[in-house]
């Protein structure tokens, strides 16, 4: 989710609410590792709720939605020798079911 979409979820419960709110609440919620930050190349900060779970994420062109995705690849082949792998980023990207042509 971004922020705006934070926020339409948000003012169904809380009327009145304005975005620097939701910012700020967010800010916050980053700060307590509820949340985390997802970085998608070309996309605004995306944010999900942390399940302290290594995973990845699917970006749909179409419909610029981010899903989650489960589970994960061996990198340790791509890795140079001699140098120390810590973390890596894996963004698969195209279509979702909802975007495909049925
Ligand atoms: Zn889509
Ligand atoms: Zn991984």
């Amino acid at each position: 989710m971004n922020p705006l979409e934070i926020l339409s979820l948000a003012q169904y419960s809380f009327s009145g609410l304005s975005l620097a709110t939701v910012y700020r609440a967010v800010k916050e919620l980053v700060e307590e590792k509820w949340l985390i930050t997802v970085e998608v190349p070309g996309l605004s900060l995306y944010y999900e709720i942390n399940r302290h779970k290594h995973h990845h994420h699917f970006y749909c062109y179409a419909c610029s939605k981010v899903f989650e995705v489960d589970g994960c690849v061996s990198v340790e082949g791509l890795t140079p020798k001699d140098f120390l792998l810590e973390s890596h980023e894996i963004l698969l990207s195209g279509k979702c079911s909802g975007c495909m042509p049925r």
